[in-house]
């Protein structure tokens, strides 16, 4: 065999695994077609937070006269200047996953990487062999299958629009929809978003859902919940959108932002492999597939979409393949923090309301909304959600969930606590840090 290990994508999970493994001694080679780092670096989360600065901005400067800031000059955004720093930094992140892969060791292979056999992958007419094989080739956005579908955007076509629209449609209720509806409404775009259902984030808790919807129409981004996209048709100078109740409007932009495929085109039939009914592989719990020698971590195999989730298997794998004892995969899924960088922005872990009641927790709620302190010389409307889930038989907290500024850091750390197995009891004795918006974590005594 050419090599110990052959990880097939270069995004955040293979990247780690490919890592890890050399500097455990393997023999180890990486196959990437495009630029190092996979969705997240490149067409994802770091891109995606980049701009959603840039979006905040907006709100500084309208809340800076109430602080005694004359904004003397109307600011004026410039979109090249954005996208294009934007990618300079990227670039520069390329290459510091270049450096960390070259400089462990790894063998990194430029192409698109097909099975040729159970051991055997070609990449640009060249076959190499391995012992053990990674598939971490992630996921790209899904397509809109309706009549002028092929007019609809991509979260990956966002990121390099030549021009920024004066009006655009999202199509979808998820985490990139509610993500670019606060990024191109702080930009000054027109925004509109459409979702099929009655409250758009299904899964997300209830309270942060609809407080988000208000907070959305607050800022001027008008929601049509209840609608789906029926056709699209492009006219001189706009997107025109039929949707499922019959009304037509036009937009500069329409947005898909409706889910994410596995990329499994990659010959998985002459490894004897196949996907699922949800077209993507099955594992164990060491991520072994079928084919005992070739796992697979990340979006195409995992229940979570998240890079964080991707760089634990990865580096799991890596462990139990080539770490002395070969340590058992013990990736901890329970009471997963996520964060939507919406406007205000989310912060999440564990149980929602909803799946507590659905647990048949007796659960106790604590929740406040206030409008936080910057708010009140700002004049700014926003306000700030937080709710605590308590199971009342153990008195420990199963749930943590905010909508407001720094709820995706804050989150982090309130994660830790969960994990910890935190009691309310915990909360309430741990001292507040004043003023701050985080303080109200531990000094919410009534429950709703
Ligand atoms: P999601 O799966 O989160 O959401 C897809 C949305 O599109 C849902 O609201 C879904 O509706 C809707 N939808 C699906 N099919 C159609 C259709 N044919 N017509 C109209 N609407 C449709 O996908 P995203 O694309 O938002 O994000 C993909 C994944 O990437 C996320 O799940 C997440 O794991 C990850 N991600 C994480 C981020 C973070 O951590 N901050 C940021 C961005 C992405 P319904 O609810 O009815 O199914």
């Amino acid at each position: 065999m050419d090599f110990d290990l052959f990880v097939m994508g270069g995004g955040s999970g293979g990247v780690r695994a490919a890592r890890i493994a050399a500097q455990h001694g393997a023999r180890v080679a990486l196959a990437e077609a495009s630029a190092l780092g996979g969705t997240c670096v490149n067409l994802g989360c770091v891109p995606k937070k980049l701009f959603a600065y840039a979006a905040d901005m907006s709100t500084e400067f309208a809340a800076a006269p109430g602080f005694g800031w004359a904004v003397t000059k109307c600011p004026a955004f410039d979109w090249p200047t954005l996208r294009d720093n934007k990618d300079a930094e990227i670039a520069r992140l390329n290459g510091l996953y270049r450096k960390g892969l070259e400089s462990a060791g790894v063998q990194i292979v430029k192409g698109f990487a097909r099975f040729a056999g159970p051991h055997a992958i070609e990449v640009g007419g060249k076959t190499h062999t391995a012992q053990n094989i990674i598939i971490a080739t992630g996921g790209y956005p899904r397509r809109l299958g309706i009549p002028g579908g092929e007019h609809a955007k991509t979260s990956d076509d966002m990121f390099h629009l030549d021009v920024l629209p004066q009006t655009a449609l999202i199509l979808g209720g998820g985490y990139i929809a509610v993500e670019f509806a606060h990024i191109l409404s702080g930009l000054g775009v027109k925004v509109d978003l459409m979702y099929r259902r009655s409250l758009f984030l299904r899964g997300f808790d209830d309270d942060i859902r609809s407080a988000l919807a208000e907070e959305m129409a607050q800022q001027g981004i008008t929601l049509h919940f209840g609608r789906n996209i029926t056709e699209i048709s492009k006219t001189s100078d706009a997107y025109r959108v039929l949707d499922t109740q019959g009304d037509e409007r036009d937009y500069g932009v329409v947005l898909a932002a409706i889910g994410r495929d596995a990329a499994l085109d990659i010959g998985l039939e002459n490894a004897g492999l196949s996907v699922n009914a949800k077209r993507m592989l099955d594992v164990d719990d060491h991520y072994r597939t079928p084919q005992k020698h070739i796992f697979a971590v990340g979006d195409i195999s995992s229940r979570y979409a998240l890079t964080p989730v991707a760089i634990r298997e990865g580096h799991a794998v890596a462990d139990f393949l080539f770490a002395p004892g070969n340590p058992t995969p013990s990736v901890n899924y329970e009471n997963l923090a996520t964060a939507v960088f919406s406007a205000p922005p989310i912060g999440t872990a564990g149980l929602t309301e909803e799946q507590a009641r659905a647990q048949g927790l007796d659960i106790a709620i604590y929740k406040t909304r206030f409008r936080p302190m910057k708010n009140t010389l700002s004049g700014a409307p926003e306000r700030t959600l937080m709710k605590l889930i308590v199971d009342r038989a153990t008195d420990r907290v199963v749930g943590i969930h905010m909508l407001g500024a720094d709820a995706p850091e804050m989150l982090q750390c309130l994660a830790v606590a969960l994990t910890a197995g935190a009691t309310k009891g915990d909360f309430d004795r741990t001292m507040a840090v004043h003023p701050t918006a985080a303080e109200e974590w531990v000094t919410l005594r009534t429950s709703a």
